[in-house]
């Protein structure tokens, strides 16, 4: 692999590893950090009462997407810029550092004045338009994995936004398509002790989407962590059998203390310590 393609975020040039930092949250290397929120914004309702749980269980940082990338053109959309706003609303009120997703070029200003964390889902890793667009803001930006991306493709988008000057990048490994049905992605166990190797820019990991299934949340969540994830991106939801999108992965936002208390198990094993909020 040539390093000089990822010059920017390669640990070779670069062996200090990197700290994002915002609004009191911290990402990589000491702490795990946790992002829990709905897949969507649905409603006002849905994200208070989901935002409770997440609260309770400590944790700091709340997602969810009013933009969607949906692979059928009939399913819900997402509520689009009202979204933001109401996602806005739930971070004053429990104060929470925010967290969404961007789809398009059109998206990145307006999102970095309402929203704390920005992300490129899986879908759009390759969108260096929208890649650039991001170097251009202040907020940090979560990157995904696409579906079918090497970890080299996968340092190059990251790269892209480094290189448009913004050095706040958080990778997200979410897991591959690969030809096995039973599981929605594939999740290399491999594949964030590989990109520890190559750079300095903290690592989480989605178990959800790659699970695709809520009882296989809990498992992988535990197995990132003891490959070395510096956090994970987990959906939750007050009610999911009734949500607009991803109803068989969400965990029941009531349940997300528990599941809190189950990872730190494994984060203690490794020598490492969740950030929590006191
Ligand atoms: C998401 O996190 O809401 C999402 C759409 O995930 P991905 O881009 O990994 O499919
Ligand atoms: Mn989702």
């Amino acid at each position: 692999m040539n390093q000089d393609n990822f010059k920017l975020g390669s640990l070779l040039n670069h062996p200090k590893r990197t700290q994002v930092k915002i609004k009191g949250v911290t990402f990589g290397p000491k702490y795990i950090q946790l992002i829990a929120g709905p897949c969507s914004i649905e409603s006002k309702e849905q994200l208070e009462s989901t935002a409770v749980e997440v609260k309770k269980a400590g944790i700091k940082v709340f997602r969810a997407c009013a933009f969607k990338p949906r692979t059928n053109p009939y399913a819900f959309q997402g509520f689009g810029e009202k979204g933001l706003d109401l996602l806005a609303n739930v971070g004053k009120k429990f104060d929470f550092v925010t967290e969404t997703e961007v789809m398009d070029t059109r998206h990145v200003k307006l999102a970095s004045e309402k929203v704390d964390i920005l992300r490129v889902g899986a879908r759009n890793m390759q969108n260096y338009d929208l890649l650039k667009e991001l170097g251009k803001v202040e907020n940090p930006v979560i990157i995904k994995n696409g579906l079918a991306a090497t970890l080299e493709e996968f340092l190059g988008a990251a790269e892209y936004v480094l290189q448009a000057g913004n050095p706040n990048i958080i990778l997200c490994y979410r897991g591959l398509r690969t030809f096995e049905p039973t599981v929605r992605y594939n999740f290399d166990a491999l594949a964030i002790p590989v990109l520890k190797t190559l750079t300095h820019l903290p690592v989480i990991a989605d178990p959800s989407h790659a699970a695709g299934k809520r009882e296989l949340v809990l498992p992988l969540a535990r197995a990132a962590i003891a490959s070395g994830a510096d956090g994970l991106l987990v959906e939750a939801h007050v009610n999911p059998p009734v949500a607009l999108s991803d109803k068989d992965q969400q965990l029941y936002s009531k349940d997300m203390k528990e599941f809190v208390k189950d990872v730190e198990v494994v984060t203690k094993a490794v020598g490492r310590k969740i950030e929590l909020k006191k």
